[in-house]
């Protein structure tokens, strides 16, 4: 779609990842005039999809959780239109992930707090304390994060500020001092990137809770949720432009920006501008200058989660079964220490998912391998980029990289399927390369800044920034994921809209909140 430059629009928002997405739906509904603006053919971001032998394959979208009836996400996503058509499944009661060891050991997180406190009580039967414990503390974490529950009084600010400081892995060892227990309770910090030092207990507990609380799969995953939900963002009266890479700006007097410039040579003008990409593309994109010098200081010197290597395989017509689990395994006895990985230990540690099969039999068309990787591990090819946008081959040697890590990784996968080569059709595989030029993240980082419980106020942005009308929103404000993704871009448009009739819109009508 040619940008149409006689449009002077409320809003133009960077970024047609999920948050883009979600600001641009919201302010919409309220009645601003919207354009998003996506550099990708394709909105989604770290959501996009491709396809491969005929098959859907996802990148970024795996799970979701908090989406039985009445519970966060499952509201946010009624107020964006999507429950009704929106096709799901409902992953196994009993064991909706599986946190698994080389020797065998494989523990179930089964949903529902009860659920899961008798099904660890059985595994655990002299540590029901610390099992409780661990509950409580989960449950009380959420309920002093006053957004989660998108019906407490915000008017403190989003997040209670003694909650912060306190350590994920430190809290898990406070409270037990088996091991196994340990690794059982932590196994899935895979879903943030953990790092033991530094990952706070807040981020463990709101992700750990909403998927006990209720996890789902999206049939087709991204590709469903993409599709409908830009049809939605549509009828919002948005003007969706793909494929327009913004490239700097224009700014008047006071600083502030004029018009956004693209690679084309296209330009937009709009009141305002929400940059929902990485905070260190936001600074390249309008010059460190125009923000305070401590800001950028302070962003840039961020450290973030770690990149990923996805393995995905199709497989021939009923061969392999759909497990509708996940499963986090180990090699090594300490799940924080996956990240840890040497050259020749790599991948310590996996996730492994298939996704929902589309003829609703007993086998998978697909899995997806997840293992983390450094970007270090492929800088000698920083300089390549390639993209459906911008396609050029990366050269021969990144090639061979790519196939000699999937074999490591398809020998490793055996310990778990030993009959899984005879059901392949084909291997693909994603490096940090891959995240990095679709989603310009830094680094290709997965989940973008990495939460440190040691410095907590650093790691945390707040939408405003120097520059009078943009504002910043995307996984590194609040935090990252679908639910959290969707809970920054609420605090991005809570500057433009009035935050408790928002929330009555998002709420069934027997929870407004009184003003
Ligand atoms: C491998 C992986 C697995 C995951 N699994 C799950 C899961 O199972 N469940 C879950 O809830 N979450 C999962 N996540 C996390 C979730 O996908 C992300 O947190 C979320 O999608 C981030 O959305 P975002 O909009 O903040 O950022 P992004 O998705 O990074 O979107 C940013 C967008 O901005 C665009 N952009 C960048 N620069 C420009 C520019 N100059 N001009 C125009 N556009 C630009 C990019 O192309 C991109 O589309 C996963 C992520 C990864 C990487």
């Amino acid at each position: 779609m040619k940008i149409n430059e006689n449009i002077n629009y409320d809003f133009a928002i960077i970024g047609g990842g999920f948050a883009g997405m979600v600001c641009a739906y919201i302010l919409a509904k309220e009645g601003f005039k919207v354009a998003l603006l996506e550099k990708n053919i394709q909105l989604g971001g770290s959501l996009q999809i491709f396809s491969r032998d005929k098959k859907i394959l996802d990148t970024g979208l795996h799970y979701i959780g908090g989406y039985d009836e009445g519970q966060n996400l499952n509201k946010l996503f009624n107020y964006f239109g999507l429950k009704d058509t929106l096709q799901t499944v409902r992953m196994n009661e009993d064991g909706y992930d599986y946190i698994s060891f080389n020797d065998g050991r494989k523990y179930a997180h089964a949903m529902g707090y009860e659920n899961f406190i008798s099904s660890l009580c059985k595994d655990f039967p002299d540590e029901e304390h610390a099992i409780n414990l661990f509950c409580c503390k989960i449950q009380e974490y959420c309920h002093r994060f006053p957004l989660y529950d998108l019906n407490n009084n915000i008017a403190d600010g989003y997040f209670s500020e003694d909650l912060r400081n306190e350590n994920a892995w430190e809290y898990i060892s406070s409270i037990t001092t088996n091991k196994t227990l340990q690794n059982v309770l932590a196994g899935n910090n895979m879903l943030y990137a953990g790092v033991k030092e530094k990952t706070p207990l807040f981020v463990h507990a709101l992700i750990f809770n909403s998927y006990i609380c209720g996890s789902y799969k999206i049939v087709t995953g991204g590709a469903q949720l993409i599709k409908q939900f830009s049809k939605n963002i549509r009828k919002a009266g948005v003007d969706i432009y793909t494929h327009k890479q913004v490239t700097g700006a224009t700014f008047g007097t006071d600083n502030k920006i004029s018009q956004l410039l693209f690679d084309n040579g296209d330009k937009i003008s709009a009141k305002n501008y929400i940059s929902a990409i990485h905070p260190n593309e936001t600074i390249s994109l309008f010059g460190a200058k125009r923000f305070s010098n401590a800001w950028v200081k302070r962003v840039s010197r961020l450290e973030q989660t770690i990149s990923a290597f996805l393995l995905q395989i199709t497989f021939k017509p009923k061969s392999f079964p759909y497990l509708n689990y996940n499963i986090y395994h180990f090699f090594n006895d300490d799940v924080w220490e996956t990240i840890n990985y040497t050259e020749d230990n790599w991948p310590l540690g996996f996730f492994v998912f298939t996704p929902v099969p589309l003829d609703n039999s007993e086998f998978a068309e697909s899995i997806s391998v997840m293992c983390y990787m450094k970007s270090d591990d492929v800088a000698q090819w920083k300089d390549s980029f390639n993209t459906t946008t911008h396609p050029s081959e990366r050269c021969e040697s990144y090639q061979a990289f790519k196939r000699q890590k999937e074999e490591k990784v398809l020998a490793k996968l055996e310990t778990l399927f030993p009959e899984i080569r005879n059901a392949m059709l084909n291997v693909y595989s994603s490096t940090p390369l891959t995240f990095k030029d679709y989603t310009a993240s830094t680094d290709g980082s997965i989940y973008g800044i990495l939460k440190n419980s040691h410095s907590p106020l650093a790691s945390m942005l707040q939408p405003k920034t120097k520059i009078p009308n943009l504002w910043l929103s995307g996984q590194n404000i609040v935090f990252h994921g679908i639910l959290g993704t969707a809970i920054s871009a609420l605090l991005t448009c809570f500057e433009f809209t009035d935050k408790k009739e928002l929330l009555n819109k998002i709420n069934p009508k027997k929870n407004h909140i009184q003003t």
